[in-house]
């Protein structure tokens, strides 16, 4: 559904996007995720038709976004990072008046207006002043006004940001919601934790430079790869009882990349070789020594640390 090779973007001498590869596939939502000056913003107004790249391609449902610009627009719904301001206008005002823009005829316009007003919660503030809602509000309003076409992609600059953990979480199930309904979403977020959980696929960008595209899977497998082993810690009802004999046995494994304990072996951080599994055998080793186990507790690889053995991997 979107396909960019190579765009590349540049403002003066500053390289804003350099060789952006990218695909994503029919209903995918896709994560597309970097800090603040990454270069999200650009790509998406590239692929909006809105902002011309210096050298590359890309097109947007099969269609090239240097020739089929006014095709695209029709066929995707485009949300910048800033609503505008709309003083005096109601809730249903603003969307009748895009609803005008797009040209929908004036019979349909109540339906429709209605439909997204219904998606996205907003019937009870259907006859408030734009200006009077809160930031979640408005920011599913932004959603409301790109669904009026309904359009087969989406392309949502940071719809999250600045929004309470209530309307985060609101706007998310919106999102799994259009996700369900078929379309095809880009949503860019400066904050990981934000979007992971309901992405099919992130993308992760740095600098104008695409360090990561795939799976969160994925993304937990390379970090593993790269070195950073599974975790557990554990914790001895007795310090010494067979813990010093524990520690030495997993010391030996080939499975285990290293033991840390404090100075009574009674709490031990054994961490596994990258692209080990299952626990059974230092649970094993630690019976097998004497050693009463009080807790138990695998870590799992966290996406931060995920996220940060990417970026930091792929710039070194
Ligand atoms: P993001 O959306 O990831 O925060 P942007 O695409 O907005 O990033 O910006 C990428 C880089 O390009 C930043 O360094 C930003 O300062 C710069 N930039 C963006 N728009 C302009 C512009 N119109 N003129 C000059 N520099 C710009
Ligand atoms: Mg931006």
């Amino acid at each position: 559904m979107i396909e960019s090779r190579g765009l590349t973007k540049r403002y003066g001498t500053l390289t804003a996007l350099e060789g952006l590869t990218l695909d994503i596939g029919p209903g995918q939502i896709f994560g597309f995720i970097g800090p603040n000056g990454a270069g999200k913003s650009t790509t998406m107004k590239i692929l909006a038709c809105l902002l011309k790249p210096d050298a590359g391609r890309a097109s947007v449902c099969g269609l090239d976004i240097g020739t089929r610009g006014d095709d695209i627009r029709r066929v995707i719904g485009y949300m910048p990072d800033f609503l505008g301001v709309y003083d005096d206008l109601t809730v249903d005002e603003y969307l009748q008046f895009f609803a005008a823009a797009f040209q929908i005829e004036r019979a349909r316009r109540r339906v429709i207006v209605d439909q997204v007003l219904e998606l996205t919660d907003l019937t009870p503030k259907k006859h408030a002043l734009v200006d009077s809602l809160s930031r979640g509000m408005q920011q599913r309003l932004g959603v409301a006004r790109v669904l009026i076409h309904d359009p087969k992609v989406l392309l949502l600059d940071e719809p999250a940001s600045g929004l309470d953990p209530r309307a985060r979480i609101e706007m998310r199930s919106l999102l799994v919601e259009l996700g369900k309904m078929g379309k095809t979403l880009m949503v860019s977020s400066h904050i990981l934790s934000e979007l992971a959980e309901m992405c099919t696929s992130i993308g992760i960008i740095e600098r104008g430079k695409l360090l990561y595209a795939g799976s969160i899977q994925d993304a937990y497998a390379k970090t593993r790869q790269a070195g950073h082993g599974e975790r557990i810690a554990v914790r001895l009802e007795r310090e010494g009882v067979g813990a010093d004999a524990a520690k030495a046995r997993l010391e030996t494994d080939a499975r285990v990349a290293r033991v840390e304990a404090d100075a009574a072996n009674r709490t031990l951080a054994v961490e596994l070789t990258a692209g080990e599994h299952g626990h059974h055998f230092v649970i094993e080793a630690l019976v097998g020594a004497g050693a009463r186990i009080a807790a138990f507790q695998p870590e799992d690889v966290k996406l931060e640390d995920a996220f940060l053995k990417l970026t930091t991997g792929a710039l070194q």
